[in-house]
């Protein structure tokens, strides 16, 4: 196995700059791929909590099949889990996010239970730093778990529909579309409004709720959506009762 963490670093950032499409196309669809691929490599990189630190070269030699550089040793090695983070910290982290989630934008009150999230996770090295640290809602929170990128969590192959309740798929959704809203020419982010997901070809018109009929809508247009269905159902009705009425008129 021939692995390089740029692999993973250049794999990531070329999703990034693929942007999200309603339905999907073969670009991103190649983006994710590759994301997937390096991430495979990348987990079996990191070993389960039984080794120790000066057994994690042999480790990586055996994985890579070649002595490791002391780059990836350093990127395996297991960051020391912060803890609590201290009130002033905490403080200037809800100024950086707006006193919102990063992920959903919903307001962080004692209701969201919001809850220290570390970007890039400690399992794959991150550091316990004010810099990788973010505030995220339990329910993203729950989502993301130790996730590197959502590519890794998302249920791409499950041929099982999504449930509304899953908070995984809900996480990867808000993390694909970087926390803005998807309809044409909206400014909006989890920075200003929570924001919300929603298929994109309604269960009412034949979409299912797979992963790619996801998308991510700020609350206007989330709410425009609805109207626009409720519209669409209750024409549906009086046409059906303007039909009954003349068949019945027809006897
Ligand atoms: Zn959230
Ligand atoms: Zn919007």
């Amino acid at each position: 196995m021939n692995f390089d963490w740029s692999d993973l670093i250049s794999a990531i950032n070329a999703l990034q700059d693929t942007p999200p499409t309603p339905g999907i196309d073969d670009a991103e669809l190649q983006a994710q791929f590759r994301v997937q691929s390096a991430l495979r490599k990348a987990l079996l990189c990191v070993p389960n909590d039984r080794l120790k630190a000066d057994q994690y070269p042999q480790y990586l030699r055996r994985v890579l099949g070649k002595p490791p550089s002391p780059d990836i040793i350093r990127l395996v090695e297991k960051a020391q889990r912060g803890g609590k983070v201290s009130d002033d910290l905490y403080r200037e982290l809800e100024i950086r996010q707006n006193c919102r989630c990063a992920c959903c934008g919903i307001v962080l009150s004692k209701n969201a239970r919001p809850q220290v999230d570390h970007i890039h996770p400690v399992a794959f090295g991150g550091e316990s730093a004010p810099g990788n640290y973010q505030l995220l809602c339990s329910k993203c929170n729950l989502g993301k778990k130790a996730s590197l990128h959502w590519v890794m969590a998302a249920p791409f192959f499950s041929t099982r529909e999504i449930k509304s309740t899953s908070v995984s798929a809900r996480y990867c959704i808000l993390a694909k579309y970087q926390g803005k809203c998807a309809a044409d020419g909206c400014t909006s982010t989890a920075r200003d409004e929570e924001l919300f997901v929603d298929q994109i070809i309604p269960s009412q018109e034949g979409g299912r709720p797979i992963f790619d009929n996801l998308q991510v809508l700020c609350r206007h247009h989330h709410d425009q959506e609805i109207n626009r269905l409720q519209i669409k159902a209750s024409r549906a009705v009086s046409a059906a009762t303007k039909y009954r009425g003349a068949k019945k008129f027809s006897f």
